[in-house]
Formats: structure tokens, C-alpha cells, sequence
């Protein structure tokens, strides 16, 4: 199969970047960068035979991240698979709240990912802080190796992941806490793009019947695990931060601000303990 032929097979299954996903996942069956094949290729026959297994994949819109095992993002190199969300840009917004809130890089933050996925918003800040420490919890059994291996491969010892519900972190410890809830709309998940729908775990975009369960359950337990004075900033949904401001109204947080994302989404939502 040639880069032309893949390209249309994903032009043709609804891909919106057929010719550039066609590439990646040639760069991938060729085990080279995407650059690369930019010059003169000649694959093995097994390696022809990988390239149109993958492009088959793509084509039935599997997340090319599961099908390359890693996705990028804060300019890391994360790896993912089925049963954890794909890491999205939008959530790089979180990272640049971070920093803004805390312009002491220096600082000895305790921070906590509350439903950590991958653990890319904790990797990432720990990154950004080189004397801060955390933890992740995560629940769910197959995305808790994900976070594990990405801590492991980043990170080393500063974060520490933990296959538990994010009700048994400890109370009074955090300068700073992330999340990234669940927040879809329990009745519009079925009609987002397939490779999100049939491929990402509900049990991370499935916000409930308006989508803002979680943010009722983070708005009776971010008070208890935040240290006073502590920030938290989590991601919300398109069209969510109007019920923001009622939502944590009497939790014991304040509403800071709002961030939007590089589309314009207000999608970073800073709170602070009273
Ligand atoms: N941002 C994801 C999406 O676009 C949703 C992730 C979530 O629910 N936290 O589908």
C-alpha cells in the first residue's frame, strides 16, 4: 500500500488529516520518525504488511494513539493505550495555570491528580517544579498501569501513583490539586467521533446526566484535602463555566478564573481554599 493509497483509505473512513496520520503510522510500522519517511522508503514485505494492519486500524477510527502506543503532550513523550483517555492539548491550559499561580519554580509543592488517567497532569507540573512532589490516584484498573509506566519512564521517584479512588487521599496536604473529571453529558457521548465513543472508556468522559457529577463530588472534597490557601484547577467542559461560579458557591472555594483553551473554550477552572 502506498502513502497515497493509505492516505485516501482514511480520507474516505472520515479522518480529518488523512495524508499526515498516513504518514505517522508508516514512520511507526517502519520503526523510523515521521521526518524519514519524508526521503526515499523501501519496506520489507513484513514491514508493507504492518503499514496496511495499522492504516486498517486507523481506517475502523481507533485513536492513533492507541495504535502507536503514545501520544505527546507538554512536549513529553507519554505512553498510552486502551482503557485511558487520550491525552488532549486543551489540557495543557491546566499546566499554564499552574505556572502562572505559582511563579516560584523552586517551590516544594505537594500536588495531587485527582482520576490521573495517563498521570500527564501530574508528570507535567512535576516537570515544571523540580522540587515538587505527588500523587495520582486512579481507579480504574486499566488505566492505572498507564500512569504507573508514564511516572516510572518521566519521573522517577517525585510522583507516586496510587490504584485508589480519589476519596481516600489525605485531607490537609495539598498546595495544589488537578483534575481532569469526567464531563460529557452522559446522552451526548454516543454522538461524539467514533474514535472517542467506541474507543475511549466511559468511565472517563461519562460526566453523569449534565455532565457535572464529578464537580459535585470535587466541590465537597477538594475543601478537605487542600491545605489553606491551596489552589485547585480543573478542566471543565464546552459551555460548563456558567454553572461554575453556583456550583462551588458555599463549598468553602473561590472561584479565581476561568482560563479558555487555544480554541477560545474556557476549560481551566482555578479555585482556591478560602
Ligand atoms: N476532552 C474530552 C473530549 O473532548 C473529554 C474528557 C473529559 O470528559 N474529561 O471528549
Amino acid at each position: 500500500m502506498t502513502l497515497d493509497e493509505a492516505a485516501k483509505r482514511l480520507a474516505d473512513a472520515g479522518i480529518e488529516s488523512p495524508r499526515a496520520e498516513a504518514r505517522l503510522l508508516l514512520a511507526h510500522a517502519l520503526g523510523v520518525t515521521r521526518d524519514e519517511t519524508l526521503g526515499a522508503i523501501n519496506p520489507t514485505h513484513e514491514q508493507a504488511l504492518a503499514f496496511e494492519g495499522l492504516v486498517a486500524r486507523r481506517a475502523a477510527r481507533e485513536p492513533s494513539a492507541y495504535i502507536t502506543g503514545r501520544k505527546e503532550f507538554w512536549s513529553m513523550d507519554f505512553r498510552v493505550g486502551p482503557g485511558v483517555l487520550v491525552p488532549r492539548p486543551d489540557s495543557e491550559t491546566l499546566i499554564e495555570e499552574a505556572l502562572r499561580i505559582f511563579p516560584n519554580r523552586n517551590a516544594p509543592l505537594r500536588i495531587a491528580d485527582l482520576g490521573a488517567g495517563s498521570g500527564i497532569l501530574l508528570i507535567a507540573a512535576l516537570k515544571e517544579f523540580p522540587n515538587a512532589s505527588g500523587i495520582g490516584f486512579e481507579l480504574s484498573d486499566a488505566a492505572y498501569p498507564w500512569a504507573k509506566l508514564n511516572a516510572q519512564r518521566l519521573m522517577l521517584d517525585r510522583a507516586e501513583i496510587r490504584h485508589a479512588d480519589w476519596g481516600t487521599a489525605p485531607e490537609n496536604s495539598f498546595d495544589l490539586i488537578f483534575s481532569n473529571p469526567p464531563y460529557i453529558p452522559a446522552g451526548d457521548i454516543a454522538g461524539l467521533e467514533p474514535d472517542v465513543a467506541d474507543h475511549e472508556p466511559h468511565a472517563a468522559l461519562d460526566g453523569g446526566a449534565d455532565g457535572l457529577d464529578a464537580y459535585r463530588a470535587l466541590a465537597r472534597l477538594l475543601p478537605r484535602l487542600l491545605k489553606s490557601q491551596g489552589q485547585a484547577i480543573l478542566e471543565i467542559g464546552a459551555g460548563q463555566a456558567a454553572e461554575m461560579e453556583l456550583l462551588f458557591r458555599d463549598s468553602g472555594l473561590t472561584v479565581r478564573r476561568i482560563t479558555p483553551d487555544l480554541a477560545g473554550i474556557p476549560r481551566a477552572l482555578v479555585l482556591e481554599k478560602a
